[in-house]
């Protein structure tokens, strides 16, 4: 088991696409795993892997049951209500924005077995599901705010350091 060193924006790998997960190799299990177990250390609600610099479509979320790994999700159904959370990106520590985003989701991926699971979630956990899917496409939470506020927020981001 390893930790992972946790990719921080601006990086530019942050904004790059990830590829779709062909065959589920030890290499990719391994990885998987390492992602739950570096959430988990960082108390995230959820990573994708292109945080931790790999390019694959692979996800880690905090669930009820716990961490679970999701491959090559997807989301099929977005529910046209929405809601609005705050939202922490492991990637922008520090950084806290209330963001709206559909209330529900339906999600289907492939587990750390390579088994077709199928997941509605609601309320923060749909958030959490959008956002860490978001990351797979290269798209960062900052993206949903309204232009000006986002600029104004990188600005102070980048100064704090
Ligand atoms: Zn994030």
């Amino acid at each position: 088991m390893a930790f992972l060193e946790i990719k921080k924006y601006p990086n530019p790998i942050l904004r790059k696409k990830a590829q779709e997960v062909k065959e589920m190799t030890p290499e990719i299990k391994r990885l998987a795993f390492d992602m739950a177990e570096t959430m988990k250390k960082n108390k995230g609600a959820g990573l994708a892997a292109p945080q931790v610099g790999e390019l694959q479509r692979i996800i880690a979320v905090q669930t009820n049951e716990g961490a679970k790994i999701f491959i090559n999700p997807e989301i099929l159904k977005k529910s046209k209500e929405t809601q609005i959370n705050e939202e922490g990106c492991l990637s922008a520590p520090g950084l806290f924005f209330k963001i709206k985003r559909s209330k529900e989701v339906e999600v289907k991926a492939l587990d750390e077995n390579g088994s077709e699971i199928n997941i509605s979630a609601s309320g923060l956990l749909a958030t959490v599901f959008q956002h860490e899917i978001d990351h797979l496409n290269g798209v960062l939470f900052i993206d949903h705010l309204a232009l000006p506020k986002k600029i104004w927020e990188i600005i102070k981001y980048r100064f704090k350091k």
